[in-house]
């Protein structure tokens, strides 16, 4: 995998057979109404596949089945062990098609195939057969009744889930979702983005393949302003579980209140803060600057976007920041060297390139980048973007662009730094750099985030929650905290003679 050349993949991508139909009870199908759409590279702006643009009709079929499987106690009421074993086997066999759905996620999302082949599918395979894992090792609970009483305190499955995930990390959210709805013993019908259908369509049938019946997951891709929404507003589904942007995520709560009150559960957006100090290893806190705004291209919740500077350093760490953003020139996806692809499509280019302009009118200094470049290619790419002398009010400091575009904002005391990184209706994620143990800790206790790196920043595994405080959502993927999200808890008492 390692030694593969940008040739190898490309032949490999030319080789590629890409299911594009819907995933429906143990099988892919057209879509009832028979409409596909074209999935596009964002690389090179042509075409990978026509897939299947599902409607309300098949979100109905969906749910019918997914019911019925779940009233069948086929999977929901299989001993957890059992549903281990399916769950484990699922993650080889994703180990064991571990290129093919890299190069997938690759054309599909234009992340690096670096990326891709290091990050999403490991991370995917180990999210599934984590929570597999944990399945048979999760005792209910006995409450502490009078004695000639018995409480018991069950974790029981929702019943129909549906989960709705964005574009940006098509296969890890997916598998965020999937493992622990389907290893506490949900049918589930999963919904990916309109732009980044391929990885999830691909991991369905190996779910079949290990050993999951028929009926209990269903993958429909299709537009998220009708088909998302009926699913959102459907009374025949138990559970919503979202990945997205803050907008829409209002919009699910609405849907929920308007329909059978689904527990709905949201991950969204975030504008997090890096708080550096002028006592931190400096060489190390400035490569991650770079890291957590350009990885992925800036198309990240959790990006560090905000970078909040002590004034006594500020203009020599810039100056070392900007050193780094070199490392993160654009390039073509499939070359292994490439750390940074495109945007998304036109649109996010668009999106950032207005931001860009936006920035510059509210006075902030650009310092690095603020270019659309490679543009014969006909992929959406941009340089890596750094603003400095930021005011938190501007609106570059204040809404999630999605791009690689950094606001550096600077500060004199801790007090304040706290202030500025609070000062936001996100509260996805943040970082402190500092070698004094006790400000980096008073600083991460006081930022309401999340997620809070100290002297790291993407820190985290599948062993720790993940979700936001405030407009960043309110529910958790990963760890056993997940696994609350898709269930019920039921309580029966029991009264002796
Ligand atoms: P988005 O526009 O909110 O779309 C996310 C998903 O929702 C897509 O599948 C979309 O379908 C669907 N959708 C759109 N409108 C809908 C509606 N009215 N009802 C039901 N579903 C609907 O977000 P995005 O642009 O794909 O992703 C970027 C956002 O996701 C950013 O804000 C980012 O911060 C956030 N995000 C958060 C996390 C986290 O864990 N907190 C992780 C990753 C990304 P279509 O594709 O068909 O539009």
């Amino acid at each position: 995998m390692l030694d593969k050349t940008i040739q190898d993949w490309k032949s490999e991508a030319a080789a590629l057979e890409i299911e594009g139909r819907a995933f429906i009870n143990g099988r892919y199908q057209e879509a009832l109404a028979g409409e596909t759409r074209s999935t596009i590279s964002p690389a090179n702006g042509q075409k990978l596949a026509e897939v299947a643009n599902c409607g309300t009709e098949d979100a109905d079929r969906a749910v019918t089945v997914a019911r019925a499987v779940f009233e069948s106690g086929v999977w929901a009421a299989m001993a957890p062990a059992d549903r281990k074993m399916v769950m484990v086997r699922w993650a080889e066999l994703i180990e064991d098609h571990a290129d093919e759905i890299a190069l997938l996620e690759c054309l599909d999302v234009g992340k690096p195939i670096a990326d891709t082949t290091g990050v999403d599918v490991p991370a995917a395979a180990r999210t599934i057969r984590w929570s597999g894992e944990a399945i048979d090792k999760v005792y209910d609970q006995i409450s502490p009744a009078p004695a000639d009483c018995l409480a018991l305190v069950q974790r029981l499955p929702l019943g129909v889930v549906a989960a709705i995930v964005p574009w940006n990390f098509p296969l890890s959210t997916t598998a965020w979702k999937l493992a622990p709805s389907l290893a506490t013993g949900n049918s589930v019908i999963l919904k990916p983005a309109s732009n980044t259908p391929l990885s999830a369509l691909r991991i369905a049938a190996l779910a079949s393949e290990a050993g999951l019946p028929d009926g209990v997951l269903h993958v429909l891709p299709g537009p998220g302003g009708s088909l998302g929404r009926h699913l959102a507003l459907h009374d025949g589904i138990d559970g919503l579980t979202f990945t997205g942007s803050t907008a829409v995520g209002k919009q699910l709560m609405q849907y929920s209140g308007e329909s059978n009150l689904k527990r709905t559960f949201l991950e969204l957006g975030g504008k997090s803060p890096n708080i550096v100090f002028a006592d931190a290893n400096l060489e190390k806190a400035a490569a991650f600057a770079a890291i957590a705004v350009f990885y992925n291209g800036g198309q990240t919740c959790t990006a560090g976007t905000r970078l909040i500077v002590e004034e006594s350093i500020r203009e020599k760490f810039v100056d070392m920041v900007i050193a780094k953003s070199k490392n993160w020139m654009p390039g073509d996806p499939l070359d292994p060297a490439t750390t940074m692809g495109p945007m998304i499509d036109a649109a996010q280019l668009n999106t950032v390139v207005e931001y860009v302009d936006v920035g510059q009118a509210e006075g902030a200094s650009l310092v690095a980048g603020g270019n659309q470049i490679m543009m014969d290619s006909g992929g959406c790419y941009h340089e890596p973007t750094i603003f400095d002398g930021v005011n938190n009010d501007m609106r570059i400091a204040r809404e999630e662009i999605f791009g690689p575009v950094m606001s550096v904002i600077g500060f004199k005391t801790a007090e304040e730094a706290v202030a500025i990184a609070n000062d936001s209706i996100y509260g996805l994620a943040g970082a402190v750099w500092s070698n004094n143990i006790n400000t980096a800790h008073k600083v991460a206790a006081a930022v309401r985030v999340g997620t809070m790196g100290i002297n790291n920043y993407f820190g985290g595994d599948i062993t720790v929650p993940f979700g936001g405080f405030k407009q960043s959502g309110n529910g958790r993927d990963k760890s056993i905290h997940a696994f609350d999200d898709y269930t019920e808890l039921k309580t029966t008492w029991i009264e002796f003679d």
